[in-house]
Protein backbone atom coordinates (compact mmCIF):
# COMPACT_ATOMS: atom_id res chain seq x y z
CA UNK A 1 0.00 0.00 0.00
CA UNK A 2 1.11 3.77 -0.77
CA UNK A 3 0.57 5.52 2.37
CA UNK A 4 0.19 9.24 3.21
CA UNK A 5 0.05 10.53 6.48
CA UNK A 6 -1.09 14.18 6.86
CA UNK A 7 0.34 16.08 9.75
CA UNK A 8 4.00 17.52 11.66
CA UNK A 9 3.95 16.54 14.93
CA UNK A 10 5.42 14.12 17.17
CA UNK A 11 1.59 11.79 16.90
CA UNK A 12 2.60 11.30 13.31
CA UNK A 13 6.42 10.62 13.60
CA UNK A 14 5.00 7.71 16.15
CA UNK A 15 2.21 7.01 13.02
CA UNK A 16 5.15 7.03 10.32
CA UNK A 17 7.84 4.51 12.74
CA UNK A 18 4.77 2.48 13.77
CA UNK A 19 3.71 2.19 10.06
CA UNK A 20 6.97 1.84 8.32
CA UNK A 21 7.71 -1.68 9.85
CA UNK A 22 4.21 -3.57 8.47
CA UNK A 23 5.01 -5.63 5.58
CA UNK A 24 2.26 -3.93 4.01
CA UNK A 25 3.40 -0.80 3.44
CA UNK A 26 4.85 -0.22 0.25
CA UNK A 27 5.41 3.56 0.06
CA UNK A 28 5.26 5.94 3.00
CA UNK A 29 4.62 9.80 2.70
CA UNK A 30 3.97 12.19 5.32
CA UNK A 31 2.95 15.74 4.90
CA UNK A 32 4.21 18.35 5.24
CA UNK A 33 6.49 15.96 8.22
CA UNK A 34 9.42 16.87 10.00
CA UNK A 35 13.18 16.33 10.16
CA UNK A 36 12.18 13.00 12.10
CA UNK A 37 9.66 11.50 9.32
CA UNK A 38 12.16 12.28 6.90
CA UNK A 39 14.22 9.48 7.82
CA UNK A 40 11.84 6.99 7.85
CA UNK A 41 9.11 8.10 4.89
CA UNK A 42 9.28 11.00 2.34
CA UNK A 43 8.05 14.54 3.20
CA UNK A 44 5.87 16.46 1.20
CA UNK A 45 5.22 20.40 1.14
CA UNK A 46 1.69 20.26 1.22
CA UNK A 47 -0.40 21.88 3.69
CA UNK A 48 -3.05 19.53 5.64
CA UNK A 49 -5.55 21.80 4.82
CA UNK A 50 -4.77 21.96 1.23
CA UNK A 51 -7.43 19.42 0.14
CA UNK A 52 -7.04 19.46 -3.61
CA UNK A 53 -3.23 19.89 -3.59
CA UNK A 54 -3.45 16.45 -1.21
CA UNK A 55 -5.90 15.00 -3.63
CA UNK A 56 -3.76 15.66 -6.63
CA UNK A 57 -0.65 14.16 -4.85
CA UNK A 58 -2.87 10.85 -4.02
CA UNK A 59 -3.84 10.52 -7.19
CA UNK A 60 -0.75 10.74 -8.57
CA UNK A 61 1.24 8.64 -6.26
CA UNK A 62 -1.30 5.81 -6.12
CA UNK A 63 -2.20 6.13 -2.80
CA UNK A 64 -4.41 3.93 -0.96
CA UNK A 65 -4.50 5.13 2.62
CA UNK A 66 -4.37 8.37 3.99
CA UNK A 67 -4.15 9.05 7.66
CA UNK A 68 -5.33 11.98 9.24
CA UNK A 69 -3.49 13.16 12.21
CA UNK A 70 -4.62 16.94 13.43
CA UNK A 71 -8.18 17.97 13.88
CA UNK A 72 -8.83 20.94 11.76
CA UNK A 73 -8.78 18.68 8.17
CA UNK A 74 -11.41 16.39 9.42
CA UNK A 75 -13.49 20.04 11.23
CA UNK A 76 -12.77 21.73 7.84
CA UNK A 77 -14.67 18.06 5.86
CA UNK A 78 -11.53 16.49 4.29
CA UNK A 79 -13.67 12.98 4.47
CA UNK A 80 -16.70 14.94 2.92
CA UNK A 81 -14.06 16.34 0.16
CA UNK A 82 -12.84 12.82 -0.60
CA UNK A 83 -16.13 11.22 -0.39
CA UNK A 84 -18.13 12.94 -3.24
CA UNK A 85 -15.35 12.53 -5.88
CA UNK A 86 -16.03 9.20 -7.37
CA UNK A 87 -11.40 9.76 -8.53
CA UNK A 88 -10.93 9.70 -4.92
CA UNK A 89 -13.60 7.86 -3.27
CA UNK A 90 -11.92 4.45 -3.05
CA UNK A 91 -8.88 5.98 -1.09
CA UNK A 92 -9.30 4.76 2.25
CA UNK A 93 -8.99 7.61 4.98
CA UNK A 94 -9.02 7.55 8.86
CA UNK A 95 -10.29 10.63 10.20
CA UNK A 96 -14.90 11.01 10.56
CA UNK A 97 -16.63 12.94 8.33
CA UNK A 98 -17.68 16.99 8.98
CA UNK A 99 -20.76 16.20 11.08
CA UNK A 100 -18.93 13.29 13.17
CA UNK A 101 -15.28 16.22 13.63
CA UNK A 102 -18.25 18.08 14.94
CA UNK A 103 -17.50 16.13 18.36
CA UNK A 104 -14.19 18.69 18.71
CA UNK A 105 -15.04 20.98 16.79
CA UNK A 106 -18.64 22.36 18.91
CA UNK A 107 -18.46 21.48 21.85
CA UNK A 108 -22.38 22.62 22.27
CA UNK A 109 -22.57 19.68 19.92
CA UNK A 110 -20.67 17.23 22.11
CA UNK A 111 -22.59 18.53 24.91
CA UNK A 112 -26.25 17.65 22.85
CA UNK A 113 -24.59 14.43 21.49
CA UNK A 114 -23.77 12.71 25.48
CA UNK A 115 -27.31 14.51 26.56
CA UNK A 116 -29.36 12.33 23.86
CA UNK A 117 -27.38 9.07 24.44
CA UNK A 118 -27.60 9.38 28.02
CA UNK A 119 -23.66 9.49 28.49
CA UNK A 120 -22.18 10.27 31.63
CA UNK A 121 -21.17 14.84 31.85
CA UNK A 122 -20.84 17.76 33.53
CA UNK A 123 -24.28 19.48 33.74
CA UNK A 124 -24.17 22.41 31.44
CA UNK A 125 -25.96 25.14 29.49
CA UNK A 126 -25.03 27.13 26.35
CA UNK A 127 -25.13 30.87 25.61
CA UNK A 128 -24.62 33.25 23.06
CA UNK A 129 -23.94 37.57 22.64
CA UNK A 130 -27.85 37.15 22.37
CA UNK A 131 -28.74 35.53 25.88
CA UNK A 132 -25.39 36.78 27.51
CA UNK A 133 -27.28 38.44 30.21
CA UNK A 134 -29.20 34.96 30.75
CA UNK A 135 -25.71 33.52 31.09
CA UNK A 136 -24.71 36.27 33.72
CA UNK A 137 -27.48 35.65 35.67
CA UNK A 138 -27.31 31.56 35.80
CA UNK A 139 -23.14 32.13 36.59
CA UNK A 140 -24.93 34.03 39.82
CA UNK A 141 -26.96 31.08 40.80
CA UNK A 142 -24.18 28.46 40.29
CA UNK A 143 -21.47 26.68 42.80
CA UNK A 144 -17.63 27.52 42.36
CA UNK A 145 -15.46 26.83 40.53
CA UNK A 146 -17.23 27.06 37.72
CA UNK A 147 -15.91 26.01 33.63
CA UNK A 148 -16.35 28.46 30.85
CA UNK A 149 -15.58 26.71 27.08
CA UNK A 150 -15.75 28.51 23.70
CA UNK A 151 -17.92 26.11 21.67
CA UNK A 152 -15.33 26.28 18.42
CA UNK A 153 -11.38 25.40 18.03
CA UNK A 154 -9.29 27.55 20.19
CA UNK A 155 -6.34 25.55 19.90
CA UNK A 156 -6.48 24.21 23.20
CA UNK A 157 -6.93 27.78 25.17
CA UNK A 158 -10.70 27.91 25.02
CA UNK A 159 -11.00 26.53 28.44
CA UNK A 160 -11.19 28.53 31.87
CA UNK A 161 -11.44 27.44 35.19
CA UNK A 162 -12.95 30.65 36.97
CA UNK A 163 -12.45 29.92 40.78
CA UNK A 164 -14.73 33.48 41.69
CA UNK A 165 -17.92 34.61 40.31
CA UNK A 166 -16.06 37.78 39.08
CA UNK A 167 -13.99 35.85 37.21
CA UNK A 168 -16.29 33.80 35.50
CA UNK A 169 -18.58 37.23 34.58
CA UNK A 170 -15.68 38.62 33.15
CA UNK A 171 -14.66 35.48 31.42
CA UNK A 172 -18.22 35.13 29.84
CA UNK A 173 -18.47 39.07 28.91
CA UNK A 174 -14.75 38.56 27.42
CA UNK A 175 -16.02 35.84 25.12
CA UNK A 176 -19.08 36.29 24.24
CA UNK A 177 -18.99 40.47 23.80
CA UNK A 178 -15.75 40.97 23.31
CA UNK A 179 -15.49 37.65 20.85
CA UNK A 180 -11.93 36.84 22.86
CA UNK A 181 -11.55 33.48 21.05
CA UNK A 182 -13.17 35.27 17.61
CA UNK A 183 -15.88 33.26 16.23
CA UNK A 184 -14.89 30.10 18.12
CA UNK A 185 -16.75 31.90 20.85
CA UNK A 186 -19.30 33.08 19.32
CA UNK A 187 -21.23 30.19 21.88
CA UNK A 188 -19.89 29.61 25.33
CA UNK A 189 -20.70 26.16 26.87
CA UNK A 190 -21.11 26.76 30.87
CA UNK A 191 -20.07 23.84 32.85
CA UNK A 192 -20.42 22.22 36.36
CA UNK A 193 -16.46 21.43 37.32
CA UNK A 194 -15.99 18.29 38.03
CA UNK A 195 -13.22 17.04 40.76
CA UNK A 196 -11.29 14.35 39.91
CA UNK A 197 -8.00 12.94 38.40
CA UNK A 198 -8.05 13.11 34.29
CA UNK A 199 -7.33 10.03 31.97
CA UNK A 200 -7.51 9.59 28.37
CA UNK A 201 -9.17 6.49 26.57
CA UNK A 202 -8.51 6.26 22.70
CA UNK A 203 -10.99 4.32 20.72
CA UNK A 204 -10.89 3.05 16.88
CA UNK A 205 -14.04 2.41 15.31
CA UNK A 206 -14.97 1.53 11.78
CA UNK A 207 -18.06 3.31 12.62
CA UNK A 208 -19.87 -0.25 13.89
CA UNK A 209 -17.49 -1.79 15.79
CA UNK A 210 -14.55 -0.41 17.86
CA UNK A 211 -11.43 -1.90 19.55
CA UNK A 212 -10.19 0.18 23.03
CA UNK A 213 -6.96 1.20 22.67
CA UNK A 214 -4.37 1.40 25.59
CA UNK A 215 -5.32 4.55 27.99
CA UNK A 216 -3.47 7.37 28.60
CA UNK A 217 -2.48 10.44 31.03
CA UNK A 218 -0.83 13.16 30.14
CA UNK A 219 0.55 16.35 31.78
CA UNK A 220 -0.61 19.65 30.32
CA UNK A 221 0.63 22.38 32.64
CA UNK A 222 4.36 24.00 31.49
CA UNK A 223 5.62 23.91 35.57
CA UNK A 224 6.76 20.99 37.49
CA UNK A 225 3.89 20.02 39.95
CA UNK A 226 1.24 20.65 36.90
CA UNK A 227 1.53 24.57 37.54
CA UNK A 228 2.04 27.54 35.40
CA UNK A 229 0.55 27.62 31.70
CA UNK A 230 -1.08 25.21 29.67
CA UNK A 231 0.86 23.63 27.03
CA UNK A 232 -0.01 20.96 24.06
CA UNK A 233 1.20 18.66 26.80
CA UNK A 234 4.86 17.64 28.26
CA UNK A 235 4.54 14.34 28.71
CA UNK A 236 2.37 11.27 29.00
CA UNK A 237 2.25 7.66 30.41
CA UNK A 238 0.50 4.42 29.71
CA UNK A 239 -0.81 2.59 31.15
CA UNK A 240 -2.29 4.61 34.20
CA UNK A 241 -2.74 2.15 37.02
CA UNK A 242 -6.19 3.75 38.40
CA UNK A 243 -8.11 2.56 35.13
CA UNK A 244 -8.63 -0.77 36.49
CA UNK A 245 -10.43 -3.43 34.75
CA UNK A 246 -13.62 -2.44 36.86
CA UNK A 247 -13.17 1.11 36.00
CA UNK A 248 -12.51 0.54 32.03
CA UNK A 249 -15.54 -1.67 32.01
CA UNK A 250 -17.64 1.30 32.99
CA UNK A 251 -15.95 3.35 30.45
CA UNK A 252 -16.93 0.53 27.70
CA UNK A 253 -20.30 0.18 28.92
CA UNK A 254 -21.75 4.01 29.33
CA UNK A 255 -19.71 6.06 27.43
CA UNK A 256 -17.62 3.86 24.46
CA UNK A 257 -20.72 1.73 23.90
CA UNK A 258 -23.35 4.52 23.66
CA UNK A 259 -20.92 6.92 21.71
CA UNK A 260 -20.51 4.58 18.70
CA UNK A 261 -24.17 3.46 18.71
CA UNK A 262 -24.95 6.99 18.89
CA UNK A 263 -22.95 8.29 15.91
CA UNK A 264 -24.20 5.31 14.37
CA UNK A 265 -27.90 6.64 14.51
CA UNK A 266 -27.23 9.65 13.76
CA UNK A 267 -26.23 8.25 10.10
CA UNK A 268 -22.34 10.23 10.97
CA UNK A 269 -19.62 8.30 8.33
CA UNK A 270 -17.52 7.93 11.52
CA UNK A 271 -14.37 5.98 10.44
CA UNK A 272 -11.29 6.94 12.57
CA UNK A 273 -10.21 7.82 16.46
CA UNK A 274 -12.09 8.51 19.44
CA UNK A 275 -10.33 10.30 22.09
CA UNK A 276 -12.38 10.46 25.08
CA UNK A 277 -11.07 12.70 27.50
CA UNK A 278 -12.56 11.69 30.71
CA UNK A 279 -12.88 12.75 34.35
CA UNK A 280 -12.29 9.91 37.33
CA UNK A 281 -14.43 11.32 40.07
CA UNK A 282 -14.48 8.76 42.80
CA UNK A 283 -14.07 5.64 40.57
CA UNK A 284 -17.11 7.29 38.11
CA UNK A 285 -16.23 8.58 34.86
CA UNK A 286 -18.04 11.58 33.18
CA UNK A 287 -16.51 12.43 29.56
CA UNK A 288 -14.84 15.79 29.69
CA UNK A 289 -14.38 16.04 26.46
CA UNK A 290 -13.90 14.46 22.81
CA UNK A 291 -11.46 14.72 20.34
CA UNK A 292 -11.66 12.95 16.59
CA UNK A 293 -7.85 12.10 16.04
CA UNK A 294 -5.04 10.94 18.55
CA UNK A 295 -3.58 13.24 21.37
CA UNK A 296 0.15 14.25 20.59
CA UNK A 297 1.88 13.25 23.17
CA UNK A 298 -0.37 10.02 24.18
CA UNK A 299 0.07 8.91 20.79
CA UNK A 300 4.00 8.32 21.19
CA UNK A 301 3.10 5.89 24.39
CA UNK A 302 -0.16 4.66 22.80
CA UNK A 303 1.40 3.35 19.69
CA UNK A 304 4.62 1.84 20.92
CA UNK A 305 1.75 0.12 22.96
CA UNK A 306 -0.25 -1.61 20.14
CA UNK A 307 2.07 -4.98 18.83
CA UNK A 308 -0.59 -5.58 16.10
CA UNK A 309 -0.07 -4.54 12.30
CA UNK A 310 -1.11 -0.68 12.87
CA UNK A 311 -1.34 -0.42 8.92
CA UNK A 312 -3.39 -3.83 8.62
CA UNK A 313 -5.95 -1.97 11.38
CA UNK A 314 -6.14 0.62 9.40
CA UNK A 315 -6.93 -1.14 6.76
CA UNK A 316 -9.80 -3.40 8.11
CA UNK A 317 -11.04 0.41 9.42
CA UNK A 318 -11.60 1.89 6.11
CA UNK A 319 -13.30 -2.03 4.54
CA UNK A 320 -15.73 -1.28 7.50
CA UNK A 321 -14.49 -4.66 8.74
CA UNK A 322 -12.84 -4.36 12.10
CA UNK A 323 -14.84 -7.01 13.63
CA UNK A 324 -12.26 -9.20 11.27
CA UNK A 325 -9.64 -8.98 13.71
CA UNK A 326 -7.87 -8.87 17.12
CA UNK A 327 -5.72 -6.10 18.59
CA UNK A 328 -2.98 -7.47 20.27
CA UNK A 329 -1.47 -4.61 23.46
CA UNK A 330 2.16 -4.81 24.49
CA UNK A 331 2.27 -5.19 28.58
CA UNK A 332 4.82 -2.45 28.59
CA UNK A 333 4.92 0.73 30.26
CA UNK A 334 5.64 3.54 28.28
CA UNK A 335 6.52 6.74 29.57
CA UNK A 336 6.99 9.69 27.36
CA UNK A 337 8.89 13.34 27.71
CA UNK A 338 8.85 16.19 25.75
CA UNK A 339 11.26 18.60 24.94
CA UNK A 340 10.40 22.35 24.45
CA UNK A 341 12.11 25.94 23.34
CA UNK A 342 12.91 27.69 26.69
CA UNK A 343 10.24 30.19 26.84
CA UNK A 344 7.00 28.33 25.28
CA UNK A 345 4.20 28.30 25.70
CA UNK A 346 4.89 31.98 25.56
CA UNK A 347 7.79 33.62 23.13
CA UNK A 348 10.41 31.32 22.23
CA UNK A 349 13.58 31.13 19.52
CA UNK A 350 13.78 28.58 16.59
CA UNK A 351 16.41 27.15 14.51
CA UNK A 352 18.72 26.34 17.66
CA UNK A 353 20.76 23.25 16.56
CA UNK A 354 19.73 19.62 18.49
CA UNK A 355 23.14 17.50 19.19
CA UNK A 356 22.93 14.35 21.48
CA UNK A 357 20.04 12.73 19.28
CA UNK A 358 22.67 9.82 18.14
CA UNK A 359 23.63 8.74 22.02
CA UNK A 360 20.31 8.20 23.38
CA UNK A 361 19.83 4.45 24.47
CA UNK A 362 16.84 2.18 24.58
CA UNK A 363 13.95 4.97 24.03
CA UNK A 364 12.29 5.84 20.43
CA UNK A 365 12.79 9.77 19.64
CA UNK A 366 9.71 11.26 17.97
CA UNK A 367 10.36 14.75 16.06
CA UNK A 368 7.44 17.24 16.90
CA UNK A 369 9.09 20.46 14.97
CA UNK A 370 12.37 19.81 13.51
CA UNK A 371 13.93 20.62 10.21
CA UNK A 372 17.21 19.24 8.85
CA UNK A 373 19.83 22.03 6.92
CA UNK A 374 21.49 21.45 3.80
CA UNK A 375 24.65 20.44 5.86
CA UNK A 376 22.78 17.70 7.87
CA UNK A 377 22.57 19.72 11.11
CA UNK A 378 18.45 19.32 12.84
CA UNK A 379 17.23 22.14 14.10
CA UNK A 380 14.48 23.08 16.76
CA UNK A 381 11.51 24.81 15.11
CA UNK A 382 8.79 24.97 17.37
CA UNK A 383 7.71 24.96 20.96
CA UNK A 384 7.25 21.69 21.28
CA UNK A 385 10.30 20.46 19.75
CA UNK A 386 10.85 16.41 20.43
CA UNK A 387 9.42 13.70 22.47
CA UNK A 388 11.63 10.53 24.06
CA UNK A 389 9.54 7.27 24.23
CA UNK A 390 10.86 5.14 26.89
CA UNK A 391 9.23 1.55 27.87
CA UNK A 392 9.81 -0.99 30.32
CA UNK A 393 7.76 -3.60 32.59
CA UNK A 394 7.82 -1.17 35.42
CA UNK A 395 6.43 2.14 34.82
CA UNK A 396 9.33 3.91 37.25
CA UNK A 397 12.10 2.37 35.12
CA UNK A 398 9.98 3.54 31.04
CA UNK A 399 10.13 6.78 33.36
CA UNK A 400 14.04 7.21 34.25
CA UNK A 401 14.76 5.86 30.66
CA UNK A 402 12.74 8.63 29.06
CA UNK A 403 13.97 11.45 31.53
CA UNK A 404 17.98 9.82 31.27
CA UNK A 405 17.43 10.06 27.43
CA UNK A 406 15.68 14.09 27.57
CA UNK A 407 19.02 14.80 29.57
CA UNK A 408 21.73 13.42 26.86
CA UNK A 409 19.53 15.41 23.71
CA UNK A 410 20.89 19.51 24.05
CA UNK A 411 20.07 22.35 22.35
CA UNK A 412 20.02 26.28 23.87
CA UNK A 413 17.54 26.84 26.01
CA UNK A 414 15.93 23.42 26.05
CA UNK A 415 13.27 22.33 28.52
CA UNK A 416 11.35 19.65 29.77
CA UNK A 417 9.21 17.91 33.15
CA UNK A 418 11.37 16.22 35.37
CA UNK A 419 8.08 15.08 37.00
CA UNK A 420 6.39 13.49 34.41
CA UNK A 421 4.45 9.99 35.82
CA UNK A 422 5.75 10.77 39.28
CA UNK A 423 2.80 11.41 40.74
CA UNK A 424 1.22 8.54 39.13
CA UNK A 425 3.50 5.74 40.95
CA UNK A 426 0.89 6.21 44.06
CA UNK A 427 -1.65 5.20 42.52
CA UNK A 428 0.00 1.60 42.19
CA UNK A 429 -0.17 1.17 45.99
CA UNK A 430 -3.68 3.14 46.65
CA UNK A 431 -7.12 2.00 44.85
CA UNK A 432 -8.93 5.81 43.87
CA UNK A 433 -11.98 3.72 42.54
CA UNK A 434 -12.94 3.06 45.81
P1 LIG B 1 -11.10 20.52 27.36
O1 LIG B 1 -10.53 21.38 26.28
O2 LIG B 1 -12.59 20.44 27.37
O3 LIG B 1 -10.40 19.21 27.52
O4 LIG B 1 -10.66 21.24 28.72
C1 LIG B 1 -9.31 21.51 29.02
C2 LIG B 1 -9.02 21.13 30.44
O5 LIG B 1 -9.88 21.85 31.33
C3 LIG B 1 -9.28 19.66 30.75
O6 LIG B 1 -8.19 18.87 30.40
C4 LIG B 1 -9.52 19.71 32.23
O7 LIG B 1 -8.30 19.76 32.94
C5 LIG B 1 -10.22 21.02 32.43
N1 LIG B 1 -11.67 20.82 32.46
C6 LIG B 1 -12.51 20.84 31.40
N2 LIG B 1 -13.79 20.63 31.78
C7 LIG B 1 -13.77 20.47 33.11
C8 LIG B 1 -14.77 20.23 34.10
N3 LIG B 1 -16.06 20.15 33.78
N4 LIG B 1 -14.37 20.10 35.37
C9 LIG B 1 -13.09 20.22 35.73
N5 LIG B 1 -12.08 20.47 34.85
C10 LIG B 1 -12.42 20.59 33.55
Amino acid sequence: MNILILGSGGREHAFAWKMAQSPLCSRLFVAPGNAGTAQIAQNVALSVNDFEGIAHFALQQQITLIVVGPEEPLVRGIRDYFSVRPELSQIGLIGPDKHGAMLEGSKDFAKAFMRQNHIPTAGSRTFTAATLQEGLHYLSTHSLPIVLKADGLAAGKGVIIASTLEDAKESLYDMLANKKFGEASASVVIEEFLSGIELSVFVLTDGKTYKILPEAKDYKRIGEGDIGLNTGGMGAVSPVPFADAAFMQKVEERIVKPTISGLHEAKVNYCGFIFIGLMNVAGEPYVIEYNVRMGDPETEVVIPRIKSDLVELFQVVAQGKLADIGIEIEEKAAATVMLVSGGYPEAYEKNKVITGLAQTEDVLVFHAATKTTADGNILTDGGRVLTVTGMDAELENALQKAKKAAGVITWEKKYYRKDIGLDILQYKSININE
